[in-house]
């Protein structure tokens, strides 16, 4: 884990974000820039003068950091994902056509799930991906045959990092634990 530039007057969003992204490291997770698809159309000459000045890095350590792709065969991966956590921002400076993604700052839904598959733990085989039209109620009637208000806040407790403050805002495509 590298928290060697947070400061105490660094912002709390930016905290969050390297904190998520280094424990996704601790959990085993290598950089989304590097999955075998992502085809980043990276200016080389840029990328190395960026990260050399920015970061202080040898071109080996550029060359280890964001051009070295992992093999399909030994890494266990979703699609490439430019919302994940482990994505480093990609300045459009630093591609050859203008393709650009911001620092992402939060677990993308894909983050979530692929983490859910490869850590199930106690809720093996208990999660559900919310459809279009999904509401809590509706999903506590289908596992606990029970939609009442006690039932779906069990699941909505759960799920509160996923969902976000709003219990009525879900996004087809989250993937909830049951509990
Ligand atoms: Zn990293």
């Amino acid at each position: 884990m590298n928290y060697g530039w947070l400061k105490p007057d660094t912002s709390d969003e930016e905290y969050s974000r390297v904190v998520l992204h280094e424990f996704g490291h601790a959990l085993g997770c290598i950089h989304e820039h590097q999955h075998s698809e992502a085809g980043i159309p990276w200016n080389r000459d840029a990328v190395y003068r960026y990260y050399m000045e920015k970061n202080n890095w040898s071109r080996e350590q550029v060359d280890i950091n964001l051009f070295t792709h992992y093999s399909k065969d030994i890494t266990q991966f979703s699609h490439f994902d430019t919302e994940s956590i482990m994505l480093y921002a990609v300045p459009k400076e630093l591609t050859t056509n203008g393709f650009e993604v911001g620092w992402n700052r939060y677990l993308s839904e894909t983050d979530k799930a692929f983490m859910s598959a490869v850590y199930p733990g106690e809720n093996a085989g208990r999660t559900y991906t919310v459809q279009p039209g999904d509401f809590l109620s509706a999903i506590a009637e289908k596992f606990y045959g029970d939609g009442s208000e006690a039932s779906w806040r069990r699941i909505y407790d759960a799920n509160r990092n996923t969902i976000g403050p709003d219990p009525t805002k879900l996004t087809a495509g989250m993937v909830l634990v049951i509990p």
